[in-house]
């Protein structure tokens, strides 16, 4: 998986693992705002404007591959409200990318950008294609010429695209290419998540695992429980995974069981997790470090204070949820936990950090980057995680103020935060004409 600004799916009633039903994106993020419009007093003609998209594009993609064959593909650019500021959100590269998947992953970057209080509006976007199938010429000519064709609506002013699902820094690199060379003049701003050489962000790659540890440290702190007392179960060892253990290990908590796709380590004494390599580091190498090993499934049913799923969305089900034992989830994935388990964790009193402010590192630090784009000065790592520890300790304080407010759960909290916000500035704004 190549990092993220964004979101996969949680389905509402489809209970499989990996999100097949391309319109569920959509039907989550119409159920979630309106849970949270239930709590507060909102114009129903904004809630009504907010059900739908600002704009969807759809494109044809033509490409020539190489052996001379010219295959076409579709793309999508899906723009869903702007009233805080431009559209912000990935471009992926997937066989399952439609039209309806990209507008509910647009409105889940609206909430997103929201609740950490980002001048973004949400969107998403990216090709219908396998780029496995793809070589790394044939990536290249297709993301010029989805750039070329999505050129007029993309900008830093207009629609920041990041990385997403089978797409990267380079991918990014070669979109600030074919936009810039248009243009006339190089416009870094117009995609975030590029190589630091080209004015990608310095923590940019590590900011969603980091802030997944923030989160963790911020939830702990809530429920009076020392991080040092704290033992751990962290599911996948990527990007996310590996990058919020290790931090947490260094703050002084547990690590008792980490994962990929093979199989999970188990060491109830704690794991050094430095010396275990990630799955950039060393993909898929988990298990050949462990003396025990479990399954991902026994992982997610530990008996560990804090559960941390960080490898695929839709994990905790209607099917696993009664065997979860840990008494606190920070959502590393997105959309890890279903509708169905959601519900089931709540009667249970077991509190659910949501992905959209757990794992919102990455948008985070990607407003950092345009930030540095358009002033075209590079900010020290030092400064980027501080000011992005002090973003994820204001967007805590607001949702634990709603929290503690209302009988709502965590999920529920953040979004009324992310509505509220919205709705303000759409009644500030008003409409035109
Ligand atoms: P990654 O590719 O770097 O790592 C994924 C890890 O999950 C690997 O260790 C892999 O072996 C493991 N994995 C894959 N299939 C598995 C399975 N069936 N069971 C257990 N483990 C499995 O991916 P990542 O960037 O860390 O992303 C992980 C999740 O976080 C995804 O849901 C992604 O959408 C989300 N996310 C990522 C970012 C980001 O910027 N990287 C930001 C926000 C959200």
């Amino acid at each position: 998986m190549a990092s993220t600004d964004d979101t996969t799916h949680r389905t509402t009633d489809d209970e499989t693992e990996g999100s097949p039903d391309p319109g569920s994106a959509l039907k989550t993020a119409r159920r979630q705002l309106r849970r949270a419009a239930d709590h507060l007093d909102i114009d129903p003609n904004v809630l009504e404007r907010l059900k739908h998209p600002k704009k969807v594009h759809e494109v044809t993609v033509p490409v020539e591959r190489d052996d001379g064959t010219v295959e076409v593909f579709t793309g999508y650019r899906a723009q869903h409200d702007s009233v805080r500021g431009p559209y912000k959100g990935g471009l992926r590269y997937h066989p399952a990318v439609s039209r309806d998947e990209s507008v509910g992953l647009a409105m889940w970057m609206t909430w997103k950008c929201a609740v950490m209080d980002l001048p973004f509006g949400g969107a998403k976007g990216g090709v219908a294609v396998n780029p496995k199938e793809l070589s790394s010429d044939e990536k290249q000519r297709l993301t010029r010429r989805f750039t070329q064709e999505i050129r007029s609506v993309i900008g830093p002013k207009q629609d920041i695209p990041a990385p997403d699902m089978g797409t990267d820094p380079q991918t990014m690199a070669w979109l600030m290419d074919a936009y810039s060379m248009q243009e006339g003049e190089t416009i870094p701003g117009v995609v975030t998540g590029k190589p630091p050489v080209v004015g990608g962000s310095k923590g940019r790659e590590k900011a969603p695992g980091r802030s997944v540890a923030i989160a963790t440290k911020l939830a702990c702190g809530y429920y009076d429980r020392d991080l040092s007392e704290t033992t751990v179960a962290v599911q996948g060892y990527g990007s996310v995974g590996a990058n919020a253990a290790r931090l947490l290990d260094r703050w002084g908590a547990t690590i008792v069981s980490i994962s990929d796709v093979n199989g999970a380590m188990y060491d109830p004494a704690g794991i050094d997790t430095a010396s275990v390599p990630s799955h950039d580091e060393e993909p898929e190498a988990v298990t050949t470090y462990a003396d025990d090993v479990i399954s991902n499934e026994e992982l997610l049913t530990l008996d560990v204070d804090v559960l941390v799923p960080a490898a695929l969305g839709n994990v905790i089900t209607r099917a696993n949820v009664d065997s979860v034992a840990a008494d606190l989830i920070i959502e590393g994935a997105n959309g890890p936990t279903t509708f169905a388990a959601d519900s089931a964790l709540e009667e249970r009193d077991i509190a659910v950090i949501p992905d959209i402010l757990a794992n919102a590192g990455g948008v985070t630090v990607s407003y950092f980057e345009w930030l540095q784009d358009i002033n075209r000065r590079a900010w020290s790592l030092e400064r980027v995680n501080q000011e992005l520890e002090a973003e994820m300790n204001s967007a805590w304080d607001a949702i634990q103020a709603e929290y503690d407010r209302r009988d709502v759960t965590w999920r529920d909290a953040a979004y009324i935060v992310a509505l509220s916000r919205i709705a303000e500035g759409h009644e500030a704004r008003g409409l035109w004409p």
